[in-house]
């Protein structure tokens, strides 16, 4: 019989729960009188909903006493025609963290590896410590590229999960499918190759990734998706991933029963509905991507390949100075203390306020 003395006094949770790294979000900008703040701190699309995604959304919240469609089938239904996808290789959940989450948590015991580069998405170790697995950090390059070589050269008998983030944030640069292929061929076929599309919508480059063909070529891939960043729902919650229908499923397995609200379900479906609307507000976010980069190497900046909504500075011990100095003209960036700031691409107006912070701090 256990000893009575040996327990502890206080309930216990298991011993890695202790270790999980805290989310730190983008803040709020903060008020300035007189001045217009911006923030570009979460990568959140600047615009409002459109009016159809809200009407769907305002009807779907007339019915809150409801819980809402546990199997998500209209929204099931809606993706696999948009994607011409089977509704088998589709999982939901609030947001594409939260599938990231389900699958480390469906692949890992405790003690297996999950590879990713570093700097990359900062829910990826708190997901991996969640699950009890190790986190394997492979350095970004100079350029702030996910070396794929080398996360290959990083898997063990233990890797059970990779994780590619393309475009990868905070950097920015997204990998080319020759690059992606090259990588899969290199990872054991039972390991499973996550490739995190979150800002899928904002990738303008010679050779893009096609998420939906290597899914289909390969049964150990998973996309992941969210409507969070190109779709504007960011506050509703919802994200898919599209694997082969063994993978799904166990996605789908272990996913918290009623998890997506039926008011994001109805906004995620109308989004879908609007797409033309809302892939012309990707086209202008992409257009100020552009003239932000090209003002940023007029003043001297180098910074690497924006393939999302966001741009990375890399200042080293200079970043919280950029941080305090973009608060001081009402924008709020990401800093990542010693390392880097993000910045989101946002309004007109905040976006010449970035090409300000960045001329005059260069000179300082
Ligand atoms: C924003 C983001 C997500 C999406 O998060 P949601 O949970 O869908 O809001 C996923 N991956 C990366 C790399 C992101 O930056």
């Amino acid at each position: 019989m256990a000893s009575v003395t040996a327990m502890p006094a206080t309930p216990q949770p298991r011993a890695n729960v202790g270790q999980i790294p805290a989310y730190v979000p983008g803040k709020p900008p903060t008020p300035r009188p007189g001045l217009t703040t911006f923030k570009l701190s979460s990568n959140e699309n600047p615009y409002p909903p459109l009016p159809g995604v809200l009407t769907a959304a305002t009807r779907a919240a007339e019915q809150m006493n409801r819980y809402p469609d546990m199997g998500n089938s209209a929204l099931y239904d809606a993706l696999a025609a948009r994607l011409g996808v089977p509704v088998e290789d589709l999982a939901a959940a609030t947001g594409s963290v939260a599938l990231i989450y389900q699958l480390l948590g469906a692949f890992c015991d405790p003690g297996d590896e999950v590879v990713y580069a570093w700097r990359s998405f900062e829910a990826y170790p708190i997901a991996a410590a969640v699950a009890g697995a190790t986190s394997v950090r492979v350095p970004v390059l100079a350029d702030g590229r996910h070396d794929l070589p080398a996360m290959a050269a990083a898997v063990t008998d233990r890797t059970k999960v990779v994780l590619v983030c393309t475009p990868n944030n905070p950097t920015g640069p997204a990998v080319t499918q020759a690059e992606l292929d090259a990588f899969i061929a290199a990872v054991p076929s039972h390991v499973v190759v996550v490739v995190d599309e979150a800002y899928l919508e904002f990738v303008r480059m010679d050779d893009p990734v096609d998420g939906l063909a290597t899914y289909r070529d390969h049964h150990n891939v998973v996309l992941t998706r969210t409507f969070s960043k190109a779709y504007g729902l960011a506050g509703f919650r919802v994200g898919y991933a599209v694997a082969q229908a063994p993978l799904a499923a166990a996605l789908r397995a272990v996913s918290l029963p009623f998890g997506v609200s039926s008011v994001a379900q109805a906004a995620a479906v109308a989004s879908l509905e609007a797409e033309d609307a809302l892939l012309e507000r990707v086209e202008a976010l992409v257009a100020e991507r552009a003239r932000v980069v090209a003002g940023l190497r007029e003043a001297g900046w180098n910074v690497p390949e924006p393939q999302g909504n966001f741009v990375w500075f890399e200042l080293g011990d200079r970043t919280l100075d950029f941080a305090a100095a973009a608060d001081e003209l009402g924008i709020v960036v990401r800093p990542f203390a010693g390392e880097g700031a993000r910045v989101s691409i946002g309004e007109v107006q905040a976006n010449d306020r970035l090409l300000e912070l960045a001329r005059s701090f260069e000179a300082r």
